[in-house]
């Protein structure tokens, strides 16, 4: 990975290779810790952080729903972002930001009350997640053998870390089977999500993507539909079956790291001319248009480091 210079911790920022955490940490052993995942943007105004506040929100909303007191505000949560990006000098055009609430080192045993609740943020330089030719071409997707855990015994609207065991479970068996992502559905067998990402299928025009019925409420998501009524574009969430994105036009992923993904294949499926598709295309410029600062419709979502 890229190293940078400084990570927050509980405070302060201490050298990159100074952040550490005792190995009986209580995170480490029964997985309660949320996290986030936030991009920052190189603009022609300097580095901008999108959604910094909804992100930092989602953090704090995630650790309630786990039972962790967070010993920050959100504003200080926000602050500390702002100065992770400001006093590492990145200079790369992608940076990403990750915060942690975790369970650090002291109790042992499951029931976690008295475990010390500890905060970090880190950030480094991070380009396309899913590729750079994944961007251009579309990617291969495999639909997991793997569902996601149902809602009554999961909480997948929290970031948190336990979470991701399902999630690379179902990643590491796709990349295994010559893919590029899995894609999980629900125990209905619905559309849920992708490993790391929110989906989106396009038939007829129509952009279609599942209700957050059994997924992160992904924030991506929710700019990618905002954007795209804006351009006229007839969006419905609706549920999704795995063999309508057989037969879909063109689909996609988005999420904060693999931005808006265009989908050419899914399990020995061609979608569309088996490539980008014009209206996935025209989505990704405007989806890199507004985190760029060049649409000023969304100038809102950015916090400008100065
Ligand atoms: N689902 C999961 C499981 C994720 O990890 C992510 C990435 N944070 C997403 C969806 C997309 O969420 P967002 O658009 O808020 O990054």
């Amino acid at each position: 990975m890229n190293e940078a210079k400084y990570i927050w911790m509980n405070g302060n920022l201490v050298a990159w290779n100074d952040a550490k955490i005792h190995v009986l940490a209580h995170t480490l052993h029964y997985g309660n810790g949320v996290i986030e995942g936030t991009k920052v943007y190189k603009t022609p105004k300097g580095y901008a952080i999108f959604r910094l506040n909804d992100h930092t929100k989602r953090l704090l909303e995630s650790a309630k729903m786990t039972l962790l007191n967070v010993p920050y505000t959100l504003e200080e949560l926000n602050q500390a972002q702002i100065d992770v990006i400001r006093e590492n000098g990145f200079t790369g055009e992608n940076v990403y930001l990750r915060p942690i609430v975790y369970l650090g080192y002291g109790v042992m045993g499951i029931y976690h009350k008295d475990a010390p609740v500890e905060v970090a943020v880190a950030a480094w330089e991070w380009g396309a997640y899913l590729g750079e030719e994944g961007m251009k071409k579309g990617i291969r997707l495999k639909i997991s053998s793997f569902s996601r855990p149902n809602n009554k015994s999961n909480m997948g609207k929290a970031k948190a870390v336990g979470n991701y065991l399902n999630s690379q479970m179902a990643k590491f068996e796709a990349v295994e089977a010559g893919y590029d992502e899995a894609l999980l559905l629900d125990d209905e067998g619905y559309v849920a999500e992708a490993s790391g990402a929110a989906f989106f299928m396009i038939k007829d025009g129509e952009l279609i993507t599942p209700p957050n019925d059994n997924s992160l409420v992904s924030i991506t998501q929710k700019t990618v539909i905002e954007m795209a009524e804006k351009m006229g574009i007839k969006v419905t969430r609706r549920k999704i079956t795995r063999e309508e994105i057989y037969i879909a036009d063109e689909a996609f992923l988005t999420g904060t790291a693999a931005e808006l993904t265009p989908i050419r294949e899914v399990d020995a499926r061609v979608l569309g001319a088996g490539g980008r598709g014009p209206l996935t295309e025209k989505l990704q410029n405007g989806y890199f248009d507004i985190v760029y600062g060049r649409n000023p419709d969304f100038e809102h979502y950015l916090t400008y480091i100065d």
